[in-house]
């Protein structure tokens, strides 16, 4: 029935954090270069995440707003098969999506959706409208380079409660997704982001535009600044066999007590398995007591990392909206990563 399917929609759609994040995925999954968000009145107004990416091809544009629509996932297998490759551990799933359920769900909640979009090799693209059960309203040849915009017009419209909720949590959702969004610029090394805010008025402001970066450190410096990056020492932990021969990668504060030490007012921590962002409270917590151990300041450290483990360990669909995963033998790799920080810390590294 229609509330049942708008009950669904809600899961994966919670709020405009999530909303972004969906289509952000989606233009890197299409092996975007450049993804710029754009938002009217905060988001309340209208979302567009444009892309350089490959596209949505002709014969999938009428489809890909319809229920369970994907292009991406060949075999459910595959989400939980490994390389195997030496290295490589946990990169079978090489794309975000694979439920073919956000694109359906961001219709259903919306008062509007319309995607432009050309690919390679074509002189014209399409701009296309989808209605809330994810058809197709009207289509028309468009103009425009190679890629996709996605533009969300009166998200949760659709559902008069949660959009109440939304215009008053405006200013916290917004900030919110301006942290997702710097979690995958900081994650996506050579990968150009840009938002922009509209107002009321029409008066753009562009809060976050970062270059092309060849490094995690890069890309650090290109979303938080030069100062935040200088305060990081690069670290990496091997987190043995029970995880896989996995292992963590980063950057982290220089040692509490060293010279531009990286230490902040509050923790600043950025998170990814497997080069998917998520929030790791649990790692975070365990390097806040590591620091703690070193000094009594109330300084915070920040901590940018990747945790390289099989995707065996991994479940990305404990929470609908992905923001958490579960890690298998998360009590082990704890105990190994502040061991690892501890070390840098003692080394006086920095
Ligand atoms: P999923 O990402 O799980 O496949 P979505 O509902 O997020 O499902 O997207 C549905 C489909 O729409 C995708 O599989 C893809 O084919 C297409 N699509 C959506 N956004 C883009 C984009 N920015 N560039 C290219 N294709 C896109
Ligand atoms: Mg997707």
């Amino acid at each position: 029935s229609k509330s049942i399917s708008k009950i669904c929609a809600g899961q994966v759609i919670t709020d405009l954090p999530s909303c972004v994040k969906e289509l952000v995925e989606n233009s890197l999954d299409s092996k975007a270069t450049f993804i710029r968000i754009k938002l009217k009145d905060g988001g309340k107004d209208e979302i567009e995440v444009s892309d350089d990416g490959c596209g949505i091809a002709l014969n999938d544009r009428k489809e890909v707003c319809g229920k369970h629509t994907t292009s991406k996932l060949r075999d459910f297998e595959d989400l939980y098969r490994d390389t195997g490759e030496e290295g490589n551990a946990g990169n079978s799933v090489d794309t975000f999506g694979f439920r073919g359920e956000a694109m359906n769900s961001i219709c259903s909640l919306s008062r509007s959706v319309c995607i432009t979009t050309k690919c390679q090799g074509e002189s014209l693209g399409s701009q296309i409208s989808y209605g809330r059960g994810g058809g197709v309203v009207s289509s028309s040849p468009r103009a425009r380079s190679r890629g996709t915009t996605v533009k969300v017009e009166g998200l949760f419209e659709g559902l008069p409660v949660r959009r109440g909720v939304f215009e008053k949590q405006i200013k916290a959702q917004r900030a919110r997704l301006f942290r997702v969004v710097q979690a995958y610029a900081i994650t996506c090394v050579g990968v150009r982001f840009s938002v922009v805010d509209v107002d009321n008025k029409g008066k753009s402001s562009t809060k976050l535009n970062t270059g092309k970066s060849r490094s995690r450190r890069e890309s650090v410096e290109g979303v938080m600044g030069k100062k935040f990056a200088d305060g990081l020492v690069e670290f990496e932990v091997e987190l043995g066999e029970e995880a896989g021969g996995g292992k963590i990668e980063g950057l982290v504060s220089k040692a509490p007590t060293g010279e531009g030490r990286g230490s902040q007012a509050r923790e600043i921590t950025f998170f990814s398995v497997n080069g998917r962002p998520v929030d790791l409270p649990k790692f975070q917590r365990c390097i806040g007591d590591v620091w703690r151990e070193f000094t009594a300041d109330g300084k915070r450290p920040a901590v940018v990392a990747d945790l390289k483990i099989p995707n065996s360990l991994i479940d990305v669909n404990l929470a609908p909206d992905k923001r958490e995963v579960y890690v298998g033998g998360e009590k082990g790799i704890l105990k190994r990563l502040a061991e690892g920080v501890r070390k840098v810390w003692k080394g006086g590294d920095g």
